[in-house]
């Protein structure tokens, strides 16, 4: 796997580039809070990125999920085999994440869209990935009230992608992750800038397209998508967008 390019985006908010993955760092005093974690092979990497600033594993305080795609929670059963720390996401997606369902592409998804430019060389990357590998974290759990973590992201839900999947809204740095809600390029696309992904990778695009709205309403000019590079627009701007593309 690739090395890691992190960016202070924000201060405090290190956004993570794996090679088809995000995930961001928040560092607050000594701790941080890491959201998502990138495929299982991405956890060198994630290592890495937080070695670079200075810090080590033990000091994640807390874990957030936009949702437990293999390539968003991949990189936490090395990283809770070493250290113990909680796993926050909605409550159907903490459900997801322990695996009581699973909402995700198939592989026969993958391998019935192989003509399509792109997909080949990046279904191979997936498997070097570790990409169907059975991940689960069975600890995850849904946030407790109020929040309390290192750079008080505030969880705002985007179900739709996968059913509880969820956007953090940082307001004191006007930054929000969006996940797999909104992305800035992928593989598997065409064209670059703020779009959705393939409506097969999501469990319900028409839910998805209305969570643009919720997004849309954010106060946020700093957007950091689940796949793709930090653009730096009003979140609204961004939301029209990927509209307009539909
Ligand atoms: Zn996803």
């Amino acid at each position: 796997m690739g090395a890691p390019r992190t960016t202070e985006v924000a201060g405090g908010v290190h956004f993570v580039e794996g090679e088809h993955v995000n995930w961001t760092l928040l560092v607050e005093g000594g701790a941080l809070t890491l959201v998502d974690s990138g495929y299982p092979g991405d956890f060198p990497a994630l290592r890495e990125s937080v070695e670079r600033l200075g810090f080590r594993l033990g000091d994640i305080a807390a874990v957030l999920l936009t949702h437990a795609h293999v390539d968003h929670i991949g990189g936490l059963p090395a990283l809770l085999s070493e250290v113990s720390a909680p796993v926050y996401a909605t409550a159907p997606e903490a459900a997801h994440a322990r695996r009581e369902f699973l909402q995700q592409a198939t592989p026969w998804d993958i391998v019935s869209n192989a003509w399509r430019p792109g997909f080949l060389p990046w279904t191979l990357y997936l498997l070097r990935a570790g990409a169907l590998k059975p991940v689960k974290v069975p600890s995850a759990q849904e946030f407790p009230t109020p929040l309390d973590v290192p750079g008080s992201p505030v969880p705002v839900p985007t179900p739709g992608h996968t059913s509880g999947h969820c956007a953090y809204h940082l307001p004191g740095s006007g930054a929000v992750i969006t996940g797999d809600t909104l992305v800035t390029a992928h593989p598997t696309s065409r064209v670059d800038g703020p779009q959705l992904l393939r409506p097969f990778f999501s469990h319900d695009q028409a839910a998805t397209v209305a969570a643009l709205d919720t997004l849309a309403g954010l106060d946020a000019s700093v957007i950091l998508p689940g796949h793709g590079p930090v653009v730096r627009q009003p979140i609204a701007d961004a939301a029209q967008h990927a509209r307009n593309l539909l």
